[in-house]
């Protein structure tokens, strides 16, 4: 594999051939983006490495300053259209930005659900009046947001939500249990799926409510994770309250709007860690050779057929481009490519495991930050055990493929929609 080019990146060598499909003006944008992130991707943000730690409020801090040095650099909402105060770059220039970020080493992007998940979903469904209260901040990385949709007892099966909104003059009275809040700690609002009509069939009587966090309702529980780190939480909404306008897409509409923004999720909102997992690849490739073990047979044909993996996964995400392009929305062949970079992931970390050898057996602690390649492809292997449950899990995800690609029967009754996540 001639895969080197030690310019293009802080730690990983990357193959020299991801910049052959750009055009002239992509070059320049390409260059635009490495020069600002090596002028600004230093010191305390360059410190936070590629992990998820989310670590303690310090960290926490910088990490809220990252988003708005970004901001500042107009690389927040790139993707969105210039009427609602975005760039309105073309689909391959944010590919550009991203493959860019991700070989630059850029750290998690903690303001994900406000920019790549609420911000469309308001664009969509919203009011004028809420599209000027919530874009403005989101772009300036001023107020963050999680996504209030999972319950213990509403997972996949989403319509299941039991977290019930009543209205008490002109507020909402907000009360249930939310499970898996990815940074509910460090949200300012959270939108909440919740029934608003008790007596409706399960898919209706659903609404989409923004819901302040910082108020005396809403009790946050972290919850650790095998990583030793806690990006994820309990929320425990006991009457907190909300203004009445504060509801997507009209009271009783939530089903229609959650679906919304589940296929901004499931479209093209995480072709930015895939990019970042091609970084994580170059990186495993390059400690191979540090340890020696680029030689060894076995490890050598696992490490071609993780590449193949790669640009299968490539591809996938390409056609998802294309289709973004022509203005189609995610349909449910999106399944497939969800299903390919879960699992790929997955097996990349085994992989690190057996490259790494005994050294896979130690951590520094539970912290992946700094730039170590070894602590940050174990933290990696071990948070991609996930993979294949958020964003819809894999026998969800293989029963859309069967019945809405396939035309197979549809699961036996009693069992969730593939439809519903
Ligand atoms: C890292 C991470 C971050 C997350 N962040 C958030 C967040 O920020 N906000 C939020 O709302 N949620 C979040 N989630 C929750 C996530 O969306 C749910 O875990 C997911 O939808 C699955 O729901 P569940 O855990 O209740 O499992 P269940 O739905 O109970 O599923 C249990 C098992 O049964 C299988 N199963 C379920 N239905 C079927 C079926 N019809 N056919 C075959 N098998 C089936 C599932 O695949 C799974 O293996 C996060 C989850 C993870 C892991």
């Amino acid at each position: 594999m001639a895969v080197t080019e030690a310019s293009a990146g802080a730690n990983a060598s990357v193959p020299s051939d991801d910049t052959d499909t750009d055009t002239d003006t992509d070059t320049e944008f390409r260059a635009e983006v490495r020069s600002w992130l090596s002028a600004h991707l230093v010191g305390e943000f360059a410190a936070l490495g590629t992990g998820n730690d989310l670590g303690g409020p310090a960290e926490l801090g910088v990490r809220r300053r990252w988003e708005r040095e970004l901001a500042a650099g107009g690389w927040i909402g790139t993707a969105w259209p210039r009427q609602f105060g975005g760039r309105d770059l073309s689909l391959w220039q944010q590919l550009v930005f991203n493959e860019e970020y991700a070989r630059a080493n850029g750290p998690i992007r903690v303001g994900f659900f406000g920019e790549q998940l609420l911000g469309p979903t308001v664009m969509a469904f919203g009011t004028d009046e809420q599209r000027a209260r919530f874009l403005p901040p989101i772009l300036r990385a001023e107020e963050f947001w999680c996504q209030g949709f999972s319950e213990p007892e509403a997972g996949s099966d989403l319509a299941n939500v039991k977290t019930a909104a009543v209205l008490d003059g002109d507020e909402w009275v907000i009360t249930g249990q939310k499970v898996w809040t990815s940074l509910a700690h460090l949200a300012d609002w959270i939108f909440v799926l919740a029934r608003t009509d008790p007596g409706a069939p399960k898919h209706r009587g659903l609404s989409f409510l923004l819901c302040p966090m910082n108020q005396p309702g809403v009790e946050i529980r972290p919850i650790r994770q095998i990583t030793g780190t806690a990006e994820f939480n309990e929320v425990f909404l006991d009457g907190a309250r909300t203004r009445a306008d504060l509801v997507v897409g009209g009271v009783g509409n939530g089903w229609k709007v959650v679906n919304g923004t589940l296929g901004f999720e499931r479209g093209t909102a995480f072709l930015g860690q895939q990019l970042r997992f091609a970084a994580e690849y170059w990186r495993l490739v390059d400690v191979a050779r540090d340890r020696g073990v680029d030689r060894d047979p076995v490890l050598r044909d696992r490490l071609a057929d993780a590449y193949v993996g790669l640009e299968v996964m490539r591809q996938t995400g390409m056609r998802a481009i294309g289709r973004a392009l022509a203005g189609k929305p995610p349909g449910p062949e999106a399944s497939t490519g969800k299903l390919q970079w879960s699992r790929w992931h997955q097996r990349l970390g085994e992989l690190a495991t057996d490259v790494l050898g005994p050294q896979a057996m130690v951590t520094g602690g539970d912290s992946a930050t700094g730039g170590d390649a070894r602590e940050e492809l174990l933290y990696s292997f071990l948070f991609s055990r996930s993979h294949t449950i958020y964003a819809g899990s894999s026998e969800v995800q293989r029963n859309i493929i069967g019945e809405r690609v396939l035309g197979l029967p549809r699961e036996p009754s009693g069992a969730p929609r593939a439809s519903d996540r």
